[in-house]
């Protein structure tokens, strides 16, 4: 069998990173094994409270290459191959050894929420510990229970890397994306990143089946991190193939080394359709729209459907304002992440299903026997006939539809302010997410 090794919770908020660990066993294992298929990304539930920046976990596969190879990265002046399949290598502790050594010299120990841990496994654990790792919160017992005999387990301090670790060699794709990272050299970390602006927007036009690259409403780069971490950027996309020639296409700081991952980043694998109940999920319901929407101090708006509260947070920016646009009665689906405070529903997207119709009132009731106005008697009172006295409901004024601003359809966050894990609207119009945009509406 083919070698699983599974690394997290390496990086810091103050820099490092685990995909950075990711290039260092590819350029040390591949002197020794070969790559068997890409290396992976793993993004994990971004709503457990303990999290590390984005919350990804890796695998990589070795062993000895089988079938034409196919370049997955460049590090250190040359190509990076991996083969389609492999055959095992037998002795696992060795590949352990090297493996911890790494982990050892790249992780940030002195962190203390930085607890590393990583597998190396001779099988793939049982897929329920992604799904679990992913959507929910995953124990350490769950995940010792689930790995197989022969298995080499290494934590670090107290050890919560191995949860993700596990999770991350558990993930059978069933949708994928592809990122390319590219890397600093090392003298360069932390200092401010010079990357062309015009070029990120010209790949961007170029290659539409990639995604996140750029905030057209902000003006602002999106494929670069923001963090003192050794990423220069990463473009990801739904075809592999077209990674790299985007990647040369952006002018600026050059990549000392890349490397192209496989990912769930992009897929919606983290959201459940419930309705919102337990924290720390981020789930998809249909409901009614019960109030206007009022905006919070921080510039945050907040909405009701049926007995939950949805909120779009000031970064989302432009989003609010079609937030700002539902009226009651609107039917809506929402994805967002249940909030463990309040329970909010922190929204991801939104589907406007149908619209409730709005009217102005222009004028009192006529009173079809005197042909006269009929009086107000009051907010919410009704009117009354001054000459026959007949009286008259509210509903019977005369009004105006008003036209909305809002139309039917899925709406979301601009590129800059999307989850990592969130699948972006352009996945459906692209029809690249195996998972088609009709089927996502239904139910
Ligand atoms: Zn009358």
């Amino acid at each position: 069998m083919v070698l699983r090794i599974g690394v997290d919770d390496t990086d810091s908020l103050r820099g490092m990173c685990t995909t950075f660990l990711a290039t260092e066993l590819v350029r040390d294992l591949t002197k020794t094994w070969d790559l068997i298929g890409f290396p992976r990304l793993v993004r994990l539930n971004p709503n457990i409270p303990w999290k590390t920046r984005g919350n990804g976990a890796i695998c990589v596969r070795i062993g000895h290459g089988r079938g034409r190879p196919h370049v997955v990265g460049w590090i250190d002046g040359s190509e990076v191959r991996a083969f389609p399949h492999g055959e095992g290598i037998e002795d696992s502790h060795t590949v352990a050894d090297r493996v911890a050594a790494l982990v050892e010299r790249w992780s940030r120990f002195e962190d203390p929420g930085t607890n590393p841990g990583f597998v190396v496994l001779r099988a793939a654990p049982p897929e329920h510990l992604y799904w679990t790792g992913v959507r929910s919160v995953l124990t350490m017992d769950e995940v010792l229970r689930g790995i197989g005999p022969g298995a080499l387990v290494r934590p670090y301090k107290n050890g919560r890397g191995v949860i993700g670790a596990v999770a991350a060699t558990a993930w059978r794709p069933h949708d994928r994306t592809y990122e390319i990272l590219t890397y600093r050299r090392e003298g360069a970390w932390g200092t401010h990143r010079l990357l062309s602006r015009e070029s990120v927007i010209q790949m961007d036009r170029k290659f539409p089946s990639t995604f996140n690259n750029y905030d057209y409403e902000a003006g602002r780069i999106v494929l670069a991190p923001r963090t003192p971490c050794p990423v220069l950027f990463g473009i990801r996309g739904d075809d592999s193939k077209l990674l790299r020639p985007a990647m040369e296409m952006i002018r600026g700081e050059v990549p000392d080394r890349w490397l192209i991952l496989e990912t769930n980043q992009g897929t919606d694998d983290h959201v459940v359709r419930e309705r919102p109940s337990a924290p720390h999920r981020t789930v998809r319901f249909r409901g009614q729209v019960r109030s206007l929407p009022w905006t919070i101090r921080g510039g945050h708006v907040l909405f009701s459907v049926d007995s939950h509260t949805v909120a779009a947070y000031e970064p989302s920016k432009g989003f609010r304002g079609i937030v700002r646009g539902l009226v009651p009665g609107d039917t809506v689906e929402i994805v967002g992440a249940v909030r463990p405070d309040w329970g909010t529903v922190n929204l991801e997207k939104l589907r406007v299903d149908s619209l409730a119709p709005v009217t102005r009132k222009v004028g009192n009731p006529v009173c079809p026997q005197c042909m006269r106005r009929a009086k107000s008697r009051g907010r919410g009172a009704g009117f009354r006939c001054e000459i026959c006295r007949r009286h008259f409901l509210n509903s019977s004024a005369e009004a105006i539809p008003v036209p909305r601003t809002l139309a039917p359809g899925w709406y979301e966050p601009p590129a800059g302010s999307r989850r990592h894990l969130s699948l972006p609207l352009k996945r459906w119009e692209n029809g690249s997410s195996p998972i088609r945009r009709r089927s996502q509406s239904s139910g």
